[in-house]
C-alpha cells in the first residue's frame, strides 16, 4: 500500500500496485464519464472530440484520456495540432502550455539532481549546458561552445 496523488485531481489516496493512478472518486467519475461519452458517439458515430465533449458536458481533456488509453476510437479527428503528451488540441508547437511547463519544471529538476550527483556548482553553468537528449531521454553534460 503507498499514497499516490490521483492523477486526475491531484489529491493523495492510497494507491494499489497494478490499479490506474486514480482516486476513487475519479475512477468513478470517469465511468461515468465514458458511458456518456459511449452512448453519445453510439448515436454520433463521426462526432469529433470537440462535439463530444459539448454534447456530453464531459472534458475533452477527458475524453482525450479516454483515446490515449485505447477505450475510445474517435472516427473523426479534428484537424488540429495536439499536444504530444496529454493530446489536448494545441495552437503551435508539440506541447500544450501546462505539458511545457511540466517539462520544465521536470528538466530543471534532473539538472540540479545531476549537479548535486556530480558535484558540479552551479556557477559552471556559464561553460557547460546540461540538456536532455530527445532520443534516449537522458540528462547530458554538454561544454558550450567558444564564440
Ligand atoms: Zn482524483
Ligand atoms: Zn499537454
Amino acid at each position: 500500500m503507498s499514497w499516490k496523488n490521483c492523477s486526475r485531481c491531484g489529491k493523495a489516496y492510497n494507491w494499489i500496485p497494478g490499479n490506474r493512478e486514480l482516486c476513487t472518486a475519479c475512477i468513478k467519475l470517469e465511468e461515468d464519464n465514458f458511458k456518456k461519452v459511449f452512448d453519445f458517439l453510439t448515436s454520433n458515430p463521426a462526432a469529433t472530440a470537440q462535439k463530444i465533449s459539448q454534447g456530453t458536458g464531459v472534458e475533452l481533456k477527458d475524453i482525450y484520456r479516454f483515446v490515449r488509453e485505447n477505450r475510445l476510437r474517435l472516427v473523426k479527428t479534428d484537424a488540429l495540432l495536439r499536444c504530444e503528451s496529454c493530446g489536448v488540441p494545441i495552437s503551435k508547437g508539440k506541447l500544450c502550455d501546462k505539458c511545457m511547463k511540466n517539462l520544465e519544471d521536470e528538466i530543471k529538476k534532473e539538472q540540479d539532481k545531476y549537479r548535486k550527483n556530480h558535484n558540479i556548482p552551479s556557477n559552471s553553468d556559464r561553460n557547460y549546458r546540461i540538456r536532455r537528449n530527445n532520443q534516449t531521454g537522458s540528462i547530458e553534460r554538454e561544454r558550450r561552445k567558444n564564440k
